[in-house]
């Protein structure tokens, strides 16, 4: 049977999808890209805001119209939290609460009475991650989040924290490795209260995979800016640990993140950020922000931009404010016209664009490691292949002679930095003298680290 899988929305869908991969491909099922030649599609849906629940709908009618004859299955946090809209849409075979989402390739198997195709008609060396075209295994660490900020959806749909053990998740990312992935990213809902039901945490998870796997890079999903404390930081003088933080804010004013029922204020943050900017020079800390949350005054307003100024992110994931029934902050008094969050999303965007292009200006003449991507994409009309450095900068890698090849990570020298894309843009395998002095990534690891 060909499955097709597609996700929506967040790192955690993304890892599920991976998971199921691996379940359907174990049980000798080919994998497949497209829903038109497929037997049996699975969507992961999203309901972090009413867009997102909108295209999650889009998404299953979509998959139905282009292949009538698939099966399909949807599963999720939209599908979850409205089932009674989920019934109305045509042509959906089963749906999965995802209280039994780990459960999916079985339920599937029983439900729809899945026949495995016979093994060799699949691609044994070839592991799931790399038949979707991707090359960066998203790994779920937990599920649920205790927390109750008040415009989240998602810890109504995804319920109770609970965490996988931590040899379990050192065993995926040994046979991930095993098999070619070069980079694991541990995701999950809250991942900042990872092991607080097993009695550990989630510098001690991170600890143990940095010495018990030889995955060359680790990264991380999004992590609370609360979660971060004690001795954190050090774990970045592991050269495999990515200098890489989203560390969701939401606003930079203490007040709305008052009323947001968040755990962090506006001076906690930028002394985190003084503190692990000192320990890791190149670290990359990015952070999301809500526009127009309930109530928000222009000071309010002025007071974000003043906070994302002054942190300098190099990139912010900016929404508007969504109200989500159900949440309480969709009961707050002062929702505000989509006309003035537009508004304020579109000052941001513009302040956030002028950040991103100071932060990359820094990088020509620099050199770093780069994961080669599985894709290539076109810039100023050839076709290049591209990759993200350790601190997750997307690098074109401008080839003379032989390409670089996929998966493959190459030292990267920076030449210069295209603000059309938004790349850098680096020559591979070059060696000679590192970066300029004193600008070089990780000078106390040295030019040659594998990341
Ligand atoms: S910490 Fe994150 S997942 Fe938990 S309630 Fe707040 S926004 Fe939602």
């Amino acid at each position: 049977m060909k499955v097709a899988l597609k996700s929506l929305g967040c790192r955690l869908n993304e890892a599920e999808l991976e998971h199921w991969a691996s379940g359907f491909q174990a049980d000798g099922h080919q994998l497949t890209t497209t829903t038109d030649n497929a037997d049996l599609v699975v969507v992961n849906t999203c309901a972090v805001t009413c867009e997102a629940a909108k295209k999650s709908r889009q998404l299953i009618r979509r998959s139905q119209r282009r292949n009538a004859k698939a099966k399909l299955v949807v599963s999720g946090c939209y599908s979850s939290l409205q089932p009674g809209e989920i019934k109305q849409l045509p042509g959906i075979d089963l749906v999965i609460d995802n209280s039994d989402k780990d459960r999916l390739v079985d339920i599937v198997k029983q439900r729809l009475a899945a026949e495995a195709m016979p093994v060799t008609a699949t691609e044994p060396d070839e592991t799931a991650l790399f038949s979707r075209g991707r090359n960066r295994a998203f790994i779920k660490v937990q599920d649920g989040c205790r927390h109750k900020c008040t415009f989240c959806i998602v810890t109504l749909a995804r319920g109770a924290e609970r965490s996988r053990t931590i040899r379990e998740i050192v065993d995926e990312i040994n046979s991930l490795h095993s098999r070619q992935i070069r980079e694991a990213v541990l995701t999950g809902v809250h991942i900042g209260g990872y092991g607080r039901d097993l009695g550990t945490d989630l510098t001690a998870l991170i600890k143990t995979v940095l010495d018990e796997t030889d995955i060359p890079r680790l990264r991380l999903g999004s992590l609370e800016p609360w979660n971060i404390g004690g001795s954190f930081h050090e774990l970045f003088d592991n050269p495999r640990f990515m200098p890489h933080l989203h560390l969701p804010m939401q606003s930079g004013s203490d007040s709305v993140l008052r009323r947001m029922g968040r755990r962090c204020k506006r001076v906690h943050f930028v002394k985190l950020a003084e503190q692990l900017r000192q320990h890791v020079p190149d670290l990359n800390i990015t952070t999301d922000i809500i526009a127009g949350f309930p109530g928000e005054t222009p000071e309010e307003w002025r007071q974000t931009l003043d906070f994302c100024r002054e942190i300098g992110f190099p990139h912010i994931h900016i929404f508007p404010y969504s109200a989500r029934a159900g949440t309480r902050a969709a009961l707050l008094p002062g929702q505000l016209p989509p006309g003035i969050k537009k508004l304020r999303c579109k000052e941001l965007h513009h302040l956030a664009t002028q950040m991103k292009h100071d932060y990359m200006r820094r990088y020509p003449g620099r050199n770093f490691k780069v994961l080669v991507e599985n894709d290539t994409e076109e810039l100023n009309g050839k076709q290049v292949r591209f990759g993200y450095s350790p601190n997750y900068l997307r690098t074109t890698i401008r080839v003379s002679g032989a390409s670089p090849r996929p998966n493959s990570i190459v030292t990267a020298h920076v030449r210069e930095y295209d603000e059309g894309s938004g790349t850098l843009v680096a020559e591979a395998g070059f060696s000679g003298a590192p970066g300029r002095p004193g600008t070089r990534l990780y000078p106390s690891q040295g030019f040659s680290a594998c990341r």
